[in-house]
């Protein structure tokens, strides 16, 4: 497939809601028909209606909630930096799905993606608790770290990356063998690399990872990953698509900062990117990994 080929024919990025300060979070409601963010300093949840083309406000008392993602039911599951805690939204109502581990309370979470096997995999940088914040209140690391955990009922809460400076962004491959993560720890100067790692996964856990790509400029915040295994990436003034080897694919300039994306629409090919104060749509001709039912051999 060509590089082009990933875009719808006449793709160009379609404006459909500005006025956020800081839009982050996105996730594609299927029975709503819209597209959710978060609008992180201004403490509210906006959303997109794509049959009416309005935006309307769905919570203004957010609690500075973040990343977003479905679980394997539907239900929204979200980061929240206020309440330190990852929660899952049931009619309407939200529930705590953990908010520590032996260590204490998380710092902040940030962005989240499920397991086909139900269990929920976050990032815990500490944006939402830093003295300067905008994001959530000012407050100390309870563990001392900034981890990738894993979460299940039967287990709770356990680390599976330790070694990151400020995990961000996280995405399963098709195969649900790999997890990427992106480090935005370089924008704040404690680390050199600048863009996305990868670590194996098996059984629940996580080996070694690697330097994937570096992205720039600035850094890769959220990225998706679609069922050919491409990573559909934020960075400092595009969205860029790698393909599993790390080759640069295809670049849309955005002329802002984008945040994070998902995919989504009725066909799960429309690409909603959250851009700094904008949110837009961009049509291409895939869908995320993640909306692909696995075969009868997968695991
Ligand atoms: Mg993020």
């Amino acid at each position: 497939m060509s590089a082009h080929s990933l875009l719808a024919p006449g793709a160009e990025l379609e404006l459909l809601a500005d006025g956020s300060v800081w839009a982050e979070g996105p996730v594609w409601l299927p029975q709503r028909r819209r597209v959710r963010w978060s609008d992180i300093p201004n403490n509210r949840i906006l959303e997109w209606d794509a049959v009416s083309g309005q935006t309307s406000v769905y919570d203004r008392a957010a609690e500075y909630a973040n990343g977003r993602t479905l679980d394997r039911d539907g239900h929204v599951v979200q980061c929240s930096h206020g309440r330190r805690r990852v929660e899952r939204e049931i009619d309407g109502e939200l529930h705590c799905v953990v908010d520590r581990w032996a260590g204490g309370r998380f710092n902040s979470p940030n962005d989240v993606a499920v397991s086909r096997d139900g269990s929920i995999w976050f990032t815990d940088p500490p944006y939402g608790i830093l003295p300067e914040t905008r994001e959530g209140y000012p407050a100390a690391s309870e563990y001392g770290g900034c981890y990738v955990f894993r979460f299940d009922e039967a287990g709770g809460a356990t680390p599976v990356i330790t070694d990151m400076v400020h995990p961000n962004g996280l995405a399963f491959s098709p195969d649900q063998q790999w997890l990427y993560i992106a480090d935005t720890g370089a924008g704040m100067g404690l680390t050199a690399f600048n863009g996305i790692r990868r670590y194996p996964v098996r059984d629940g856990a996580c080996g070694a990872g690697e330097d994937f790509v570096q992205v720039y400029p600035d850094q890769p915040d959220g990225f998706r990953i679609d069922v050919e295994g491409r990573i559909w990436t934020s960075s400092g003034d595009s969205v860029q698509v790698f393909s599993d080897a790390g080759e640069q694919l295809l670049r849309v300039p955005t002329g802002a900062r984008v945040s994070n994306l998902c995919f989504g629409g009725d066909s799960g090919t429309d690409l909603f990117l959250t851009v700094t104060d904008r949110v837009y749509r961009l049509r291409t001709t895939t869908t995320d990994a993640a909306f692909a039912q696995p075969g009868p051999c997968s695991a």
